[in-house]
């Protein structure tokens, strides 16, 4: 198995709160990796640290083989982890344009990306008239021109109409199924349970679960975590 990310011990404290408690659990290639829990159970925090935007207070995490520094691994991640922000006068093709130009990637690949989300035939249409999944399906499309070894996903169906939710979902998938490594934070146990291979389950920062979806499901222990998870599972 090949690590892609490796998360050991991590924690962090925001004052007196402890957002994110002696985490570990390690993402490997091809999974399809799901952090759930509650709001406010520390999936952001912990997608944050691994994306450098948030300063851990201890314990460690790996990138790779970890001989890659946190910024050149940071080259081979796509991430979403906030809304969409695009151009709204601006057309698809000409906002992954600046995306290229900003990123330093070449631009032939946005029809390829495009495509993969759904929105090849409307990439001449102006960014304001899109609809909420459509902007997130770009924001996907956005995120892939670097070719990245995995895709971060925050909360990616979060707002959606149902068919929105399912588009997204199909995306995630397919995009795995080429053989892109994905991690998806989720509140949801369903979008985990029809997405996701292995997921990391925490409440309150502390993890009660990590290990594949399946065995979850299936391992005696699983009601017992619903019951204690109704908020989030
Ligand atoms: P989730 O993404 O699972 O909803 P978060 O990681 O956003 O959870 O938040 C975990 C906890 O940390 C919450 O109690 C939240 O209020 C707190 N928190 C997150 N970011 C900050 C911050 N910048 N300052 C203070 N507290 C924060
Ligand atoms: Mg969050």
């Amino acid at each position: 198995m090949e690590p892609i990310l490796s998360i050991n011990n991590l924690t962090k404290n925001f004052g007196h709160l402890t957002a994110v408690k002696d985490l570990s659990f390690t993402i490997n290639k091809g999974n399809v990796y799901g952090i759930l829990g509650p709001n406010g159970s520390g999936k952001s925090t912990t997608l944050g640290i691994v994306l450098n935007v948030v300063n851990k207070t201890s314990g460690d995490f790996k990138w790779f083989d970890g001989n890659t520094t946190t910024h050149d691994a940071l080259k081979k991640v796509g991430a979403i982890i906030e809304r969409p922000n695009f151009y709204p006068y601006m057309t698809a093709t000409q906002n992954l344009k600046l995306v290229c130009k900003i990123k330093g990637v070449d631009q032939s690949k946005i029809d390829e990306k495009l495509e993969i989300v759904g929105l090849l035939d409307r990439k001449d249409s102006k960014f304001s008239n899109y609809s909420l999944g459509m902007k997130q399906r770009l924001a996907i499309a956005s995120a892939l021109l670097n070719d990245p070894e995995i895709l971060i996903l925050d909360e990616p169906t979060n707002g959606l109409d149902p068919q929105g939710i399912h588009q997204i979902r199909e995306i995630i998938k397919q995009i795995a199924e080429k053989g892109t490594t994905i991690l998806l934070a989720s509140h949801l146990l369903d979008e985990v349970e029809k997405v996701c291979s292995h997921v990391v389950v925490l409440r309150k920062g502390v993890k009660l679960y990590s290990g594949r979806v399946d065995e979850m499901i299936s391992s005696h222990g699983f009601f017992e975590l619903k019951a204690n998870n109704q908020e989030a599972l």
